[in-house]
């Protein structure tokens, strides 16, 4: 499906189907945890690449409708099923494996609004024995992040300079708006260019000396064609 294909032809910029801007979306919002717990200073408790994944969710919930969500989390399953096919399980990994950060997504996603989500997540795969847990959690998540998230908030009508455009950032596509979207919610302290570059392997980083974000050329060719 290429649905943005007209818009983006105008701009000259590659075409990006849904379920790749659904997983670029997330990435992004997991690396600006990465700057956000840098930045700030905050202190994580466990493992910070899982804290990133919960910010990440925290941050789409206050960025997206409920429409969208939907749209993200069904998109981001079938990516990570996928992924999980395939994987091998390492130890020393700082990501939990794939299908379980897939399914602690769904527990947090479920759990934060049970009766309106109950339905997809059952259908994602969540045991209905997992749904008190899930509840009791997502409760958590959100008690430990709107304090940080309120705090973040940009003036009213104020749009901060949190993420900025960088280097080849045209790839990005219809992203540029999901950043726009980012610098209407939250004012990070110093600004962070988002750059596309090669890095080796599909994957975005933060990097902290530099403060800036990087989405491997390698992701987006990969999304790119898986993306249909
Ligand atoms: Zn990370």
């Amino acid at each position: 499906m290429r649905g943005l294909a007209l818009l983006l032809l105008v701009f000259a910029v590659p075409a990006l189907a849904d379920p790749m801007r659904s997983e670029l979306r997330m990435t992004l919002y997991h690396e600006v945890g990465h700057a956000v717990f840098d930045q700030l200073e905050l202190p994580v408790y466990g493992v910070e690449e899982t804290a990133a994944d919960a910010f990440a969710l925290a941050l789409a919930l206050r960025l997206h409708s409920e429409a969208e969500m939907t749209q993200i989390v069904t998109d981001t399953t079938e990516r990570y099923r996928a992924e999980a096919a395939t994987e091998l399980f390492d130890n020393w990994a700082q990501y939990m494996p794939s299908g379980q950060r897939l399914a602690r997504a769904i527990c947090l996603f479920y759990g934060g609004k049970p009766v309106q989500r109950g339905d997809l997540a059952r259908a994602l795969g969540m045991p209905p024995d997992e749904a008190e847990r899930c509840r009791s959690d997502a409760a958590d998540m959100d008690a430990a992040w709107a304090p940080v998230l309120d705090d973040l908030a940009p003036a009213p009508g104020v749009r901060a300079d949190s993420l900025r455009l960088g280097r080849g950032s045209h790839r990005l596509g219809a992203l540029s708006r999901d950043i726009k979207r980012v610098n209407r919610r939250i004012a990070l302290p110093r600004p962070v260019p988002v750059e596309v570059e090669d890095c080796g392997e599909p994957n975005a980083f933060y990097y902290g000396e530099a403060e800036r974000i990087v989405i491997c050329t390698e992701l987006l060719d990969v999304l790119g064609g898986d993306a249909h």
